[in-house]
């Protein structure tokens, strides 16, 4: 069988051997004599993998004690509702860095609960390029900042964290955290999806500093309320356990392969190969500004639009798959996230190469 590459921007690949893992303890979890699918959130067993999990991610993080991490549900996009509720805290403004399509959905979400100030946008460039900082205007009265670090569409990452004074920065991490180290005490929110770079969809993990949270809007549903998944170590009702343990397995993998140090030498390495032959080859292009090029979702177009189709069949029969680019968009778009192996990044370049000789 050849190896199948999954380009997916999420539910994206996960790593083999986590899979591996997974399956060997599916149907006894460490003598439980039962599946982790099985076993009571509350019980000694779960409660030891949920509680690992949390203790990798803080010591890959480097978190500080006066962080909470959560494991919560309903994506990123309940994140959109969620910050407001929580962060504002009796302000009634907040600012938002518009880079892209997340950014956007996130800035239209946070209009239901308060007065958003786009403190800076590049939508006049197509998101192809990060506002320069000394263009931001940000209003002392908001609530908080909030960006997007990695446009998972466009393919757009900022190489630097804002400096935003006393305004708590919030930052939708979901297709970027992990794959460089942080420094989490330049935030006063993160949060991602863990589909991307966590683990399976389903999964949603906070890292919110502890003085931020308590104050909520009024109608503040206890779902919805940091607080209360704070006070009840993220087991407010049934947390989802089998994706909580495989994301403990992830953290665990990305541990044994060097931290995150090593997974941001791979990751620069990787992209690196493939933007090279997106410019090498006249055949390939790639709209974003250089310096802004992510790491993880790297979208490019072919010269001729009307060899999309037979790209895309071509490269599914050579095993690389899920390279269409998203809806909104076109072209091609590969997803490169943690697990993605390097072999695959070669596969899809020799491919890229091989489909312009032929085809170019
Ligand atoms: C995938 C993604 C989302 C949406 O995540 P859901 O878990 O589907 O809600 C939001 N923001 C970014 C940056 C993403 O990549």
């Amino acid at each position: 069988m050849t190896p199948v590459y999954n380009f997916s921007a999420g539910p994206a690949t996960l790593p083999g051997q986590v899979l591996a893992r997974a399956r060997e303890e599916l149907l006894d979890w460490h003598g439980s004599g039962m599946s982790v699918m099985e076993m009571s959130h509350r019980g000694k067993e779960f409660m030891s993998i949920a509680q690992q999990a949390e203790t990798r991610l803080r010591e890959l993080l480097g978190i500080p004690a006066d962080y909470h991490v959560l494991f919560l549900q309903g994506g990123a996009t309940s994140q959109f509702s969620m910050v407001p509720m929580n962060l504002l805290r009796g302000r009634r403004q907040a600012d938002y860095i518009n880079t892209g399509a997340w950014s956007k959905k996130a800035i239209a979400e946070a209009r239901r609960y308060c007065s958003v100030n786009v403190a800076a946008s590049s939508e006049d460039r197509n998101f192809t390029t990060i506002p320069p900082a000394d263009s931001w205007q940000l209003d002392p009265a908001a609530a908080y900042v909030h960006y997007t670090p990695n446009e998972t569409i466009g393919g757009l990452e900022f190489d630097w964290i804002p400096e935003t004074g006393t305004l708590p920065l919030v930052a939708d991490m979901s297709s970027t955290i992990l794959s460089r180290p942080l420094d989490v005490t330049r935030f006063g929110l993160i949060y991602a999806g863990a589909q991307k770079n966590i683990g399976p969809a389903g999964l949603t993990v906070v890292i919110v500093r502890s003085d931020l949270v308590g104050d909520v809007l009024d109608f503040t549903p206890s779902m919805f309320n940091y607080q209360s998944h704070a006070d009840n170590g993220s087991m407010l009702n049934t947390p989802p356990t089998f994706a909580w343990y495989l994301a403990g397995l992830v953290f665990e993998w990305i541990g044994e392969r060097g931290g995150l140090v090593a997974m941001a030498e791979v990751n620069q390495r990787k992209a690196g190969k493939l933007y090279e032959v997106i410019d090498r080859l006249d055949f390939y292009s790639s709209p974003v500004d250089p310096r802004y090029r992510s790491w993880m979702n790297v979208p490019f177009i072919l010269a001729d639009e009307s060899l999309d189709t037979e790209f895309l069949s071509q490269a599914g029969d050579a095993g690389l798959l899920n390279l269409k680019g998203h809806r909104s968009v076109g072209g091609m778009r590969a997803s490169i996230y943690n697990a993605m192996p390097e072999a695959g990044i070669s596969t899809l370049t020799e491919f890229m190469a091989e489909f312009e000789r032929n085809r170019g």
